[in-house]
């Protein structure tokens, strides 16, 4: 599989809800982002979904994250931060911003 190289492109067809569909279309018209590259920045998340650290904020790869055996979070490779390091309050909110990408991903974003 190339992941790196995106120059091919192919057709997908897909059922989605009418309603959804309309949104989505007046959302591309708005921004002007053609929905076939907002569908595929959407793919590409889904399959290799990058997130930031809430502390350093570098960018890095679910995939390659390992989770804290302590806490189940995900440490950042760059600066080893996860839940261990938070204050309750802190822990609340990145846990329910996390729940973003967990509804956009169906399901947890690891672990
Ligand atoms: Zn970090
Ligand atoms: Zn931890």
């Amino acid at each position: 599989m190339n992941t790196m190289k995106n120059s091919s492109k192919t057709k997908l067809t897909v059922t989605v809800d009418v309603e959804i569909l309309k949104g989505a279309k007046k959302v591309s018209g708005e921004k002007r982002i053609p929905l076939s590259r907002a569908i595929e920045n959407f793919l590409k998340f889904f399959a290799k979904p990058e997130v930031y650290c809430f502390k350093c904020g570098e960018k890095f790869s679910v995939d390659e994250a390992e989770l804290c055996p302590k806490c189940g979070w995900m440490i950042c490779p760059n600066c080893k931060a996860c839940r261990c390091g938070l204050s309750e309050e802190t822990a609340i909110a990145v846990f329910h911003m996390r729940r973003v990408y967990e509804e956009l991903l169906a399901g947890r974003v690891k672990g």
